[in-house]
């Protein structure tokens, strides 16, 4: 994950403080850095720091700032580790002036992109992949930067949403195949990009629509210009952005998160996922609309039973002993008395490695239940992801590694049922050969095309 914003003013408005508080809106996308760039009498200016966006960047500080064209960014390691020198934004200021660029994907060429580079004399600064974008730029000295950039987005493969700063326009690209989200927005004069749609809300812009797969837009004091690429065969929208990364209040090419997130809920309800009388919940928060969902469509009771302390993120080590045994319960709770006797129907987004599924199930059972049935509003996740998501290899993916039935039984649930992909595609509304479901059927994107390095 990791999660982009830009915005450019027509009228000259400062818009530092308007990052800001998109970048606390995509929060949910990366919380290890958070940084801003922006352009100042010719030479690009970058803060960034590791943590959260209130830890990284100070808002006082950037209100003052006097820029009408800025890009941001917040991080979730995936290519490049979790060194500071990798937080985003990156910038330079090369022979064709200031540049900037912050990225939210995986870019599945840039080991063999930046070896040529190397060799061609560039110096990296980073191990980010998302480098390999500057350097390509900075690999074409005569070029207009315009064309620069186009040229350098026909080299990468993979992944990419991209909101890049040069000179004063602000551009905005998606990649061919549509990995991640990508919206823009406008309040009245002003123009912003964002990695989800919900960050608009915040600032008091409307979404105005999504980023087409393969456009590339310019925003400057003329407005918006797009400049479209030949189209692909096929586009691979992350399917999974629905499942759970996005928030539920983003719509993402078209389609409301929230909504489908209840619909995988029923979908799990009219295949038969739900025992009569049972006590639906869903694990907070992830799980939770499809608990609704298949409550709704089932006619059963939803439940909040179970309780997620919030102040424990994804960064919690577990150091002793006794906070070990303590284990998932530090995390999450379940609401005394609500499954005493009754069967209990419990909802998940997702089951990746199965250790945290066989805690909740046990933690469950100890609370009263008379029978533990869990249901994924997915299908099993049995492939890595290459696309920008750190998810663990195939050794590590429980489904990778055993049946259904066997998953059931190592988490010691007594039912466990997931989605297919066909009602995953059904649910989010979009046809199979629009999403990317790589993760749940290993249908990747083919490298159809090989990049021609010649010509740099
Ligand atoms: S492999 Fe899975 S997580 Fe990765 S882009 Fe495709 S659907 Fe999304």
């Amino acid at each position: 994950m990791c999660g982009v914003f830009g915005a450019y003013s027509t009228k000259g408005s400062p818009v530092l403080e308007d990052i800001y508080l998109g970048l606390c809106a995509l929060q949910h996308r990366g919380q290890l850095s958070a940084g801003v760039a922006w352009t100042d009498d010719g030479t690009v200016r970058i803060k960034k720091g590791l943590g959260l966006v209130h830890e990284a960047l100070s808002q006082n500080e950037l209100a003052k700032i006097d820029a009408h064209a800025a890009i941001g960014h917040v991080r979730y390691a995936t290519a490049g580790g979790t060194r500071p020198e990798n937080c985003q934004p990156l910038g330079a200021d090369y022979a064709q002036g200031p540049i900037a660029i912050a990225h939210n994907g995986n870019l599945t060429n840039a080991r063999a992109l930046a070896a040529y580079l190397a060799y061609k004399g560039a110096i990296f600064q980073t191990t980010c992949d998302s480098e390999t974008i500057l350097q390509l730029i900075a690999h074409q000295p005569g070029a207009v930067p315009l064309e620069a950039l186009e040229t350098a987005l026909s080299k990468v493969e993979g992944a990419y949403s991209l909101v890049v700063l040069l000179n004063d326009c602000l551009i905005a690209a998606r990649d061919p195949w549509g990995f991640r989200p990508l919206a823009i927005g406008r309040r009245g004069e002003d123009y912003f990009v964002s990695s989800e749609s919900c960050a608009f809300d915040i600032i008091g812009a409307e979404m105005v629509r999504d980023v087409e797969p393969g456009e590339i837009l310019v925003i400057d004091k003329r407005g918006i210009i797009s400049r479209k690429r030949p189209p692909k065969p096929r586009h691979y929208r992350c399917a999974f952005e629905y499942v759970y990364f996005a928030r539920p209040d983003s719509v993402i090419d078209g389609r409301s998160v929230y909504r489908t997130r209840k619909e995988l809920g029923a979908t799990l309800a009219r295949c038969g996922g739900c025992p009569k009388n049972a006590v639906v919940a869903g694990m907070p928060d992830s799980g939770t609309l499809a608990a609704i969902g298949l409550a709704e469509e089932a006619g059963a009771d939803f439940e909040a039973g179970v309780v997620r302390n919030r102040y424990v993120g994804r960064t919690f080590i577990q150091p002793t002993q006794r906070v070990r045994e303590a284990g998932v319960k530090i995390k999450l709770n379940p609401q005394p008395g609500i499954f005493d006797g009754r069967e209990a129907v419990i909802v998940d987004d997702s089951l990746v490695r199965g250790t945290t599924a066989g805690r909740i199930v046990s933690m469950i059972r100890g609370s009263g239940a008379a029978k533990v049935h869990m249901r994924i509003a997915s299908p099993p996740v049995r492939f890595p992801c290459y696309y920008g998501i750190d998810t663990p290899t195939s050794a590590e993916l429980m489904a990778a590694q055993m049946s259904v039935p066997e998953l059931c039984r190592k988490i010691d649930a007594d039912s466990l049922e997931y989605i297919s992909c066909d009602e995953l595609c059904r649910a989010i509304g979009l046809p199979k050969d629009e999403l990317c479901t790589a993760c749940f059927d290993g249908d990747y994107l083919e490298e159809e095309e090989k990049n021609d390095l010649l010509g740099f």
